[in-house]
């Protein structure tokens, strides 16, 4: 059989590619890439590529800047005209130290190595991304009001056809890249959209993801738009979400499905669900890794806030989504914590790893509460054992750092990064004096 670096270089040679993109992600999930020439590439697969990773976010300590590329041949695709320069290809890449080992703060093999951790159990972890965003017109300059491309609302047809041309657009070239999107509609606020991509293992998602995240901005740019998964941009108008649905496989099999069992959830997936709810204070600096997250959980429009789950429950942490009995492959659950601004691979890394310590702990799963948790007096949430998601990224941070799990399923290099990062970014953040504060208070005393 053809080996997959082989079938590269041959693709390469047959499409007559220009340039290659090697991408890979710093801590906090921003796409970084370097460009090689298709002569350099079998070399790239051989011997890596050599680059200085010193500046990039959290990849290395200040002793050893030297890091090598290690070209993913599974991910080769071809962008569909990416600029006019010349056909260009893009892999995913593994960051490698100099000895060739990977290297531990490198996103990509944090979840790799998590992967194998479940793969040790005969487990494979499969994830479903719906992701959500908002596009908005150009230019915008910090301090002007965003100005949404329309003002459509949840799954409205939009009578001007910017959003359904944009999401047509996005997702013909996904589509062309081999990224498969099982549906797109425009969301709640103001120029949201909502893009499913189709279920894939961890990896692939999250590879996906970043893609998905690049070509929506580029194809926003070219239309004159511009695109952000920050999660809330605007107060009083739905943030964005990943709400993502996760499921576990042992042999093929669906490992949450029990036939006839309450929703057809096994004991696997019920003590799965159990360790997302015990962890989640521990794991929301990384499930929401921005000041900017906690506007999102906490600024209602169906973004949860307490950590609970439910069947048909739109509030709830975790939700089990109907699916008709005979579909015994589909059983999962959807994760709805997550979201757009997340580093995809250290989500599904820490969502997984919890998931995990809930099935060797065993832990019991409180009852399922049907109630819309946003209605309850807290008193009335305390009476049924609910708590609430951390209120702000201090609070995460707090929890964060006392986490064991965390470190664990991180690294410690990857995990002390986050600490410090996170901590400055608190700090920036609590220095400001807002124009919320300058309208309440100014006056007023
Ligand atoms: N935008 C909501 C969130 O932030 C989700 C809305 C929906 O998909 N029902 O999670
Ligand atoms: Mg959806
Ligand atoms: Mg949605
Ligand atoms: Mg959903």
């Amino acid at each position: 059989m053809e080996r997959q670096q082989d079938s590269v270089l041959r693709q390469v040679e047959e499409a007559n590619v220009d340039y290659i993109r090697l991408w890979f992600t710093d801590v906090v999930g921003t796409l970084k890439s370097v460009v090689i020439s298709p002569t350099d590439l079998e070399t790239a697969f051989d011997e890596g590529l050599g680059i200085d990773g010193s500046t990039i976010e959290g990849l290395t300590r200040t002793y050893e800047s030297d890091m090598l590329l290690a070209p993913d041949p599974s991910t080769f695709r071809i962008l569909p005209e990416y600029d006019s320069t010349g056909t260009t290809g893009v892999m995913m890449s593994d960051v490698l130290t100099p000895d060739g080992e990977p290297a531990a703060s490198d996103p990509r093999g944090v979840l790799k190595r998590a992967l194998e951790r479940a793969e040790r159990m005969g487990l494979e972890f499969f994830t479903h991304p719906e992701i959500e965003f908002y596009l908005f017109e150009k230019p915008w300059r910090r301090g002007e009001p965003l100005q949404p491309i329309d003002d459509g609302g949840y799954f409205d047809y939009v009578q001007r056809p910017t959003a359904n041309n944009y999401r047509r657009e996005l997702i013909s070239q996904l589509e062309s890249m081999n990224i498969h999107v099982e549906y797109s509609h425009h969301e709640g606020g103001p120029g949201q959209n909502e893009v499913d991509l189709r279920y894939a293992d961890a990896l692939a998602t999250a590879d996906n993801i970043l893609t998905m995240r690049a070509m929506t901005k580029k194809v926003a740019h070219s239309m004159g738009q511009v695109a952000t998964f920050m999660p809330k941009p605007i107060v009083d108008q739905p943030g964005s979400g990943m709400h993502t649905h996760l499921s576990l496989f042992q042999n093929g099999k669906n490992v949450f499905h029990e036939p006839g069992a309450e929703y057809g959830l096994s004991k696997t997936a019920r003590h799965f669900i159990a360790g997302l709810l015990r962890h989640a204070p521990e794991y929301s600096v990384i499930t929401n890794q921005f000041v900017n997250s906690y506007k999102r959980l906490w600024g209602k429009q169906e973004a949860p806030s307490f950590i609970c789950w439910g069947h048909n429950n739109r509030s709830a942490l975790v939700r089990v989504p109907y699916h008709k009995p005979t579909k015994g492959t589909s059983s999962r659950v959807e994760f709805r914590g997550l979201d757009s601004a997340a580093n995809p691979y250290l989500a599904f890394a820490v969502l997984l790893g919890a998931g995990i310590a809930g099935i060797e702990g065993e832990y019991d799963l409180p009852e399922g509460a049907e109630d819309t948790v946003w209605d309850l007096t807290d008193r009335e949430r305390r009476a049924m054992g609910i708590e609430p998601l951390p209120s702000d990224l201090y609070r995460a941070l707090d929890s964060f750092e006392d986490s064991e799990l965390m470190a664990e399923i991180l690294g410690e290099e990857v995990f002390e990064f986050i600490i410090r990062n996170k901590h400055d970014e608190w700090a920036k953040y609590r220095n400001q004096v807002t124009d919320s504060e300058l309208a309440s208070t100014f006056n007023a005393v």
